[in-house]
């Protein structure tokens, strides 16, 4: 019954091309048959047919018009003007009857063949369209199953549509085509150590915003799984012309060998920089203790090469300070102890003991804040340095380097302008990131490691402070950054 009902029911066929040619033939002989039987043995009145069967055959071409597309349209046509002229000859008209009954007849013809080529054109479009994006489809998953990462592909209302076969290996687990994203969850995985909450996925977000959201990271665990995995998700919209958001997709990469390679990385900064802080201590002690012994002696020569060398052991302590630094950073130990006090005294004896690097270059302090912040002392020392040395450095032609120091909306602000090199627009964001150095031919190198910025930017950060930089190639770079005054008490 159910296939039957299948076979005939011209819905279930849209997208199919296979036209039958079989059936609707049979199906108009069928027809022509049982209206003559009707005609001459039931009703036993042969002109009886005329009222009904144009209706009949209407419907006939309707339906397999679309059923068969244009072969099944043009099969019931030509049957039903066929059995309109046999009508004609074997119900014997005359004269005006005859002729109205022709002409009635080509005039049907004609409008059956007008609505079985529309319906049946119809038919054969939708077909071609259902087909096509059948095809593209099929292309598209072929190309997703092959790529290294998943993907996971929504509806506009989040509803799941396509996923790979990547996905299910890195998750471990099949989402099911038609998972409602933001709204179900699955409760045999954990994000981040806690079941996930469906709305706060990267996926939903970006349906719900309408915008990307790139590079979250995620740490994947399957409840009764061992290890977990650290997976990077980039989710986008996909809007259509009229900027609606018709569908979404994500990416995900298991970036776990990469996170443990930088574990390890990690480990090792941190274990080699311990390592080579004590020796660095202790020839620091024996540097001072030959440096007073020198002191006594009238070799001017030995004496020089030992201000050579401690110069150089104070730039190496430097680096190492920094790589630590780099590692508490990545590791979450950096810390800070915070108190009170007036910003103002630490830039001045921070310029004090600058003063000696340079003699090209002159130091000046514009100052008109003489307020408090809440901070760790040493740490802005350090971000002060960086600033200075780095106006110092890469101003190598020696000019003035102006530090100002001012409050605006109930911050203290602090800025270093110096007339050095300057920096290029596209670089001035990406200086603040580790290892960053602006590299170019036409300019000389300058040593450094490209840690000092992005250290600076983690400790006015984690003050709730700002830093960036304005600058013009070729003219000169001011770098500022902002702490927050406290509020007074009582
Ligand atoms: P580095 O040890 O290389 O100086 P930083 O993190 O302090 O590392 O600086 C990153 C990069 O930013 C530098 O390599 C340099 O190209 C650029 N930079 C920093 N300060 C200045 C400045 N005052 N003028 C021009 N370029 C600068």
């Amino acid at each position: 019954m159910r296939s039957i009902y299948r076979y005939l029911n011209p819905i279930v066929h849209l997208g199919e091309s296979n036209y039958s040619f079989v059936f609707p033939l049979i199906a108009n002989i069928v027809l022509c048959v049982s209206s003559e039987f009707y005609a001459y043995i039931i009703a036993r009145n042969p002109l009886i047919i005329g009222e009904y069967i144009i209706f009949i055959n209407v419907a006939f071409i309707i339906y397999f018009s679309f059923r068969d597309g244009l072969r099944g349209g043009y099969i019931s046509t030509l049957f039903a003007i066929c059995y309109y002229f046999y009508i004609i000859a074997t119900r014997h008209y005359h004269g005006f009857e005859l002729s109205m009954a022709v002409d009635t007849t080509i005039i049907l013809g004609v409008l059956y063949a007008i609505l079985a080529s529309i319906i049946g054109w119809l038919k054969q479009r939708i077909d071609w369209l259902i087909e096509s994006s059948a095809i593209e489809k099929e292309r598209l998953q072929t190309i997703i199953d092959q790529l290294p990462v998943g993907v996971i592909v929504t509806d506009g209302h989040g509803i799941l549509t396509q996923t790979n076969k990547q996905l299910n290996k890195i998750l471990g687990i099949r989402m099911p085509i038609g998972f409602a994203i933001g709204l179900d969850t699955i409760p045999q995985i954990k994000i981040n150590g806690s079941l996930p909450i469906p709305h706060q996925s990267p996926l939903s977000q970006a349906l719900k915003k309408g915008t990307s959201i790139i590079g979250r990271e995620i740490y994947y665990q399957q409840v009764n799984g061992n290890e977990g995995k650290y997976l990077q998700v980039n989710s986008a919209p996909i809007h259509n012309k009229k900027r609606r958001v018709i569908a979404a997709a994500s990416i995900i990469t298991d970036i776990t060998g990469q996170k443990d390679l930088e574990r390890q990385k990690d480990d090792f900064l941190s274990m080699a920089s311990h390592e080579l802080k004590t020796p660095l201590t202790s020839l620091k002690m024996f540097l001072d203790l030959q440096e007073k012994e020198l002191s006594s002696s009238k070799s001017k020569k030995a004496q020089y090469f030992n201000q050579r060398i401690k110069d150089q052991i104070h730039r190496l302590s430097e680096l190492t300070n920094d790589l630590l630094d780099i590692s508490r950073i990545q590791t979450g130990k950096l810390r800070f102890k915070k108190e009170s006090f007036q910003l103002s005294q630490i830039v001045s004896d921070t310029l004090e003991g600058l003063s000696g690097m340079t003699r090209q270059h002159e130091l000046v302090l514009r100052n008109n804040f003489s307020g408090q912040v809440f901070a760790d002392r040493y740490r802005i020392y350090q971000v002060l340095v960086n600033l200075i040395s780095n106006a110092i450095k890469y101003s190598p032609k020696g000019r003035k380097i102006i530090i100002t120091l001012s409050s605006q909306n109930r911050h203290a602000l602090i800025s270093v302008k110096d007339y050095g090199i300057g920096i290029e627009k596209e670089q001035q964001k990406k200086i603040f990131e580790r290892l960053y150095q602006v590299t170019d031919r036409n300019e000389k190198t300058f040593p450094g490691l490209g840690l000092g910025l992005f250290i600076a930017k983690e400790i006015v950060e984690r003050h709730s402070g700002k830093i960036w930089v304005t600058s013009e190639k070729g003219k000169g770079s001011t770098f500022s950054f902002s702490l927050p005054i406290p509020h007074k008490k009582g």
